[in-house]
């Protein structure tokens, strides 16, 4: 099989071990953390992980780190629901149907929070060029509140690390199909961090936020921008978004390093939101952004996991792609899956795994220097994000 590199100048790691998948709210739940180990199995049978992608344990979190973007009432309420989880807590939204209590839900996430923060650090010390962690990019939660499967924020935490290790410009780009609002709230007005979020319209989906308009505060006006698109985008809607919105935004910011959040829940099967993408319209945003760490932050890439809920069809293909392109070496489109992975999935699961390793489409999409359609609900979409957040950079929001 041909094997192209990306010619990348320096090691990958994905901070990874098992004892990340105790981050589970039980059985009923649409987060499971076997999502996370079909990915593991998949991307090692593969031959990602390995090599030339090392595996890096990640270390725990303290509270003193939780607590650099998190209100210290939450990490004791966690801690405390932890304990006993019969605790309902109705105001750090613990015990609700979205976000249950669990056993040592403290020590689960804080484990998450610290492969976070260790997979900035590898970036940023240098030791890695790329560096994933795919339980990662709990985007939505709140500095005083657990919100949408997303206890602490450990996006928040390892971009406030890599400020106090000295950045002084960090790009986020979030292409979860929900609003990054966690992440957007906490860095708000801080002008050192650009956020960028994609995502089905909150008119339609949770958290219900993100709109053009939504800037960030006084002291950091242009540094949110949104991109709140129709429910049924698909690959090529989605991909001229990106590229009408990301690429100008990060050239002008100049970011210094590049963390992205990689939710694979805009996936036409994903059964919690309503867009159209597919694999191969997924595979190819992670070589964007990847591109773009190359261009303008000489290739230093955090890029962690989120979103996505087609445990079996569609959330070990879309991050083994994404972790083979953090290792350098994307995957041939064209291969198949591993028989020993789709038996391994019929016996634990009893189902039918995917064959292919992509949804067997090519993706393309319409440049926005081409022009727009204003009769489009997507081409408003995106006018409305450039003519707001474009002016703020010293930017023509026009084509
Ligand atoms: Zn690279
Ligand atoms: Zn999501």
């Amino acid at each position: 099989m041909s094997q192209s590199s990306l010619g990348c100048p320096g090691p990958a790691t994905v901070v990874f071990d098992q004892s990340l998948t105790e981050y589970d709210f039980g059985p009923e739940h649409p987060m499971s953390p076997m999502r996370v180990d079909l990915t593991m199995r998949l991307a090692t049978e593969l031959g990602v992980v390995g090599d030339r992608l090392r595996v890096v344990r990640p270390p725990m979190a303290s509270d003193d780190l939780i607590a650099t973007v998190h209100r210290p009432e939450l990490i004791e309420a966690v801690i405390r629901a932890g304990q006993d989880p019969r605790t309902i807590d109705g105001v750090h939204g613990l015990g609700s149907d979205d976000n249950p209590v669990f056993r040592d839900m403290h020590h689960a996430t804080a484990h998450i929070v610290g492969a976070t923060v260790e997979a900035c650090r590898q970036v940023w010390s240098g030791e890695s060029l790329h560096s994933a962690n795919i339980t990662g990019g709990l985007h939505h939660a709140m500095p005083g509140r657990a919100s949408g499967f997303c206890i602490y924020n450990d996006i928040a935490v390892g971009i406030q690390s890599l400020l106090d290790q000295g950045a002084e410009r960090v790009a986020y780009v979030d292409l979860d199909v929900h609003h990054g609002d966690g992440v957007e709230r906490m860095f708000w007005d801080d002008p050192r961090v650009l956020t960028v979020s994609l995502h089905e319209t909150g008119q339609m989906l949770f958290p219900g936020t993100g709109f053009p308009q939504d800037l960030g505060g006084p002291d950091a006006l242009g540094s949110a921008v949104n991109v709140a698109l129709p429910p049924g985008t698909g690959d090529a809607g989605w991909l001229r978004a990106f590229h009408a919105v990301v690429p100008p935004l990060l050239r002008e910011f100049k970011p210094q390093v590049l963390v992205s959040q990689h939710g694979c829940d805009s996936h036409a099967e994903d059964p919690l939101a309503h867009m159209m993408l597919t694999v191969d319209g997924q595979r190819a945003a992670y070589l964007a952004v990847h591109d773009l760490a190359h261009e303008l932050c000489e290739g230093r890439w955090v890029a962690t996991g989120g979103g996505g809920y087609a445990i079996v069809d569609v959330v070990p293909r879309a991050w083994s792609h994404l972790l083979a392109i953090v290792s350098g070496v994307p995957l041939d489109p064209a291969r198949e899956t591993p028989d020993g992975w789709r038996e391994h999935i019929l016996h634990r699961l009893g189902r039918v795994a995917p064959m292919r390793l992509t949804d067997g489409r090519t993706p393309a999409y319409r440049d926005w220097r081409e022009g727009y359609d204003p009769d489009t609900w997507l081409d408003r979409s995106i006018h409305a994000t450039r003519m707001e957040a474009f002016p703020l950079h010293g930017l023509d929001p026009l084509p």
